[in-house]
């Protein structure tokens, strides 16, 4: 099972990511998470990384495809994978293509006024990556989940959002057409509750 999770950010694909791996038994690879931990490890790809992320802007394609590259030709990739945040660009769409079969493309179509309140306002466990909404959780900083702190990603505020959902227009949303003319894209309706989302994504992978 070869899956791509393609989506706005703030679509909810991390927190279907995490639910899908478990179901279909595949490892989640998201790249974002990738670079947050280079990051927090201050390597040489964190500190690259970091300029660009906290902008809100795209990581160079040429890093985060050769990351992808060795990532997929890992053991547990084997049987099948599912890429979060990955390709988010046309020229990533075509190398991943150059060293595997891309099976489903699952297309987390939402309207785009949406996000910027929900990114915002998104809170996330530092331990384990649940998210939350303040709208929900107030002022609480626990995860309910795991007992970690909840933090704000240092690109969840205005600017880099902007910036971030311009991205997604501009260099990942053609990725849309990509993936219909070569007949594996799936569009779900994401804008409901996270469980009637997964409900649609189960019977897209069927
Ligand atoms: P995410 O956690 O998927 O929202 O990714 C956070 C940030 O990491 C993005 O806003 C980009 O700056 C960077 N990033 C993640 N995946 C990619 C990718 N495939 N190509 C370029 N930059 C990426």
């Amino acid at each position: 099972m070869n899956v791509i999770l393609l989506g706005p950010p703030g679509a909810g694909k991390g927190t279907q990511a995490v639910r899908i791996a478990e179901k279909y038994n595949v490892p989640h690879i998201s790249t974002g998470d990738i670079f947050r931990k280079n990051i927090k490890e201050q390597t040489p790809i964190g500190v690259v990384a970091k300029s660009y992320i906290d902008k809100g802007q795209l990581v160079p394609d040429e890093v985060v495809i050769e990351i992808v590259r060795l990532r997929l030709a890992e053991e547990d990739c084997k049987n099948g994978y599912l890429l979060d945040g990955f390709p988010r660009t046309v020229p990533q769409a075509e190398a991943l293509d150059s060293f595997t079969k891309v099976e489903t493309v699952l297309n987390l179509d939402i309207d785009l006024d949406l996000l910027m309140k929900r990114l915002t306002g998104r809170r996330v466990c530092e331990a384990c990556g649940e998210s939350y909404h303040v709208s929900f959780i107030g002022d609480a900083n626990t995860c309910t989940k795991c007992g970690g702190t909840l933090i704000q990603r240092s690109d969840d505020n205005e600017a880099s959002v902007n910036n971030r959902l311009t991205a997604y227009t501009n260099q990942t949303a053609p990725l849309i057409a990509y993936y219909k003319e070569k007949g594996v894209l799936c569009n779900i309706a994401a804008a409901g509750k996270i469980d009637e989302v997964f409900g649609e994504i189960e019977k897209a992978l069927g």
